[in-house]
């Protein structure tokens, strides 16, 4: 059950969920005459890359995100044949590395372009039956965070009048990202949509029409609205529509049950001892928690190092034979002790939940993120290295 360590706590992951979870994405992406990227960075948002990659695959999937070039790097001999997008752009001195791969890198500024060009050999030394080396340029509609603004038409004209002089590069995309997709009640993502249309119009003025377009997160996919929206978009440019699904793929975001969507992953360890403690006696750093009762306590062992949240000390609960143990005093950095005083029948080496279900009971990500202020993304995402990941 868990190979690479033998200290007793792991994730497990089912091929199976994934799988399931990406053939609801790719038809929902194929209604809307789409296709979807498998979004696998961060380590497939803490699940393990390569194995996700692989799973994605054998499935067909044929487009891939990953932030940096470092993390294409690590999947390079299994990507080799399919197209990996770069997210976060291009930074000094990556563009050679990235070229010599062929992976694909989302420019937001015409620095990166002027690197990008640099590091591909010019048209006339190129063999002429040698294809461009596809970029995609990335548009800021709302988000502020990276890519060039939708009405920044000096740039935009820039970068069009760039990518003439360089014939040996093919602006392949147009993409944006939504900052509020999950949310019906907003009209952020209508306003970003009317700014996606308003740079594509820009570029067209300046001879540049892309292939492709893409937009929208896994939200998007379950929102008809959008989709029908990119839809337009898209066929009013001549391009075809890719979605960018990330979260949905691991089983999370929005409704994830209704939407058909399994969490792929399970977070496992075993009681590593146990002992009584008399009424008035204090658990953990700074007793925080003092028992009431005489109270069985149970050592886990894990902590924060391994990306349990500290915000979870007296908060979180954990699943020990089908029912639910509340967290004693402060998480550590390398334990967590919980109180099983009301469960019969516990011995050393019982199987503890941290994120998963047991009997009737379940903890998901998103209830150890409600719990410590944040989403089940960052939940997911922190789970630490020294958490072996084992793939079922
Ligand atoms: C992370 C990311 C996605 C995927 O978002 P989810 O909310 O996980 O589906 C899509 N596009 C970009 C640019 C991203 O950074």
């Amino acid at each position: 059950m868990n190979p690479s360590s033998s200290r007793p706590t792991w994730a497990e992951l089912s091929r199976t969920a994934l799988r399931g979870n990406y053939r609801v994405l790719r038809e929902n992406a194929m209604r809307a005459d789409a296709e979807a990227v498998g979004v696998i960075k961060a380590n497939a948002y803490g699940h393990g890359a390569p194995e996700a990659l692989a799973v994605l695959i054998v499935d067909g999937c044929a487009w891939f995100a990953v932030t940096c070039l470092d993390e294409a790097l690590l999947l390079q001999p299994q990507l080799k044949s399919h197209r990996t997008l770069i997210l976060s752009g291009l930074f000094d001195g990556e563009a050679a590395v990235v070229t010599r791969h062929a992976f694909t890198p989302v420019l937001g500024s015409l620095q990166q372009l002027a690197w990008l060009a640099e590091a591909v050999p010019p048209a006339e030394v190129t063999p002429s039956s040698a294809p461009p080396f596809p970029l995609h340029l990335e548009i800021d509609t709302g988000m502020a965070r990276q890519g060039i603004q939708w009405n920044d038409t000096t740039a935009l004209a820039a970068f069009a009048a760039q990518l003439i002089q360089h014939p040996q590069l093919l602006l392949e995309a147009v993409m944006t990202h939504f900052a509020s997709p999950e949310d019906p009640g907003s009209t952020q993502t209508a306003e970003q949509l009317e700014r996606l249309r308003a740079a594509l119009a820009t570029l067209h003025e300046h001879g540049i029409a892309p292939p492709l377009i893409h937009a929208g997160n896994s939200a998007s996919l379950f929102e008809s609205a959008q989709i029908t929206a990119l839809r337009d978009i898209a066929q009013q440019s001549g391009s075809r529509l890719l979605l960018r699904p990330g979260i949905a793929l691991y089983g999370y975001g929005p409704y994830p049950a209704e939407r058909g969507l399994q969490p792929v992953l399970r977070w496992k360890t075993r009681i590593a001892a146990l002992r009584t403690i008399a009424a008035g006696e204090a658990v953990s750093y700074n007793a925080t928690f003092r028992a009431t009762r005489p109270s069985r306590i149970a050592l886990l062992p894990v902590g924060y190092a391994d990306g349990y949240n500290r915000l979870l000390s007296n908060r979180g609960e954990v699943l020990v034979r089908g029912q639910r143990a509340p967290i004693a005093g402060r998480v550590t950095m390398d334990q967590t002790m919980v109180d099983v005083t009301d469960i019969a029948g516990l011995a050393v080496g019982d199987e503890v939940i941290l994120i998963g279900e047991q009997g009737s009971e379940r903890i998901t990500a998103d209830d150890l993120a409600a719990l410590s202020g944040t989403i089940a993304y960052e939940v997911l995402c922190a789970i630490g290295t020294r958490v072996p990941r084992v793939w079922v």
